[in-house]
């Protein structure tokens, strides 16, 4: 019987989950560190998740392959300050109301 190869992780909706490594793609970012992605196998929804690049190595060992295309390593980025609230959520959204279109000045 051949060793089936698995990567136990999660999914935010749906909890632990375990994805076959040959459905994990990975990508990695300047930093060393990058992301692997997987489709739950549950809510069947993409799962994006920030991971070392010791893991990352080993998933590629293990049967993942690269992410095809861009990716959102934005996740991998640190940081700090306070979540945004509804209110600056509003506030840029007046902002941009206001702001968005430019050219639209240009070309009145
Ligand atoms: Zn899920």
């Amino acid at each position: 019987m051949a060793e089936v190869k698995a990567l136990k992780t999660n999914c935010r909706r749906c909890g632990d989950v375990v994805v076959p490594t040959s459905d994990v793609r990975v990508t990695a970012a300047a930093s060393g560190t990058g992301l692997f992605v997987f489709q739950c196998p549950t809510c069947r929804r993409e799962v994006w998740q920030a991971s070392d690049a010791g893991t990352l190595l080993r998933l590629r060992a293990a049967g993942a392959m690269p992410v095809q295309g861009p990716a959102p390593l934005e996740l991998t980025e640190l940081h700090d300050g306070s979540p945004i609230s509804w209110d600056d959520l509003l506030e840029a959204h007046e902002v941009m109301r206001h702001d968005c279109c430019p050219q639209d000045e240009l070309t009145a």
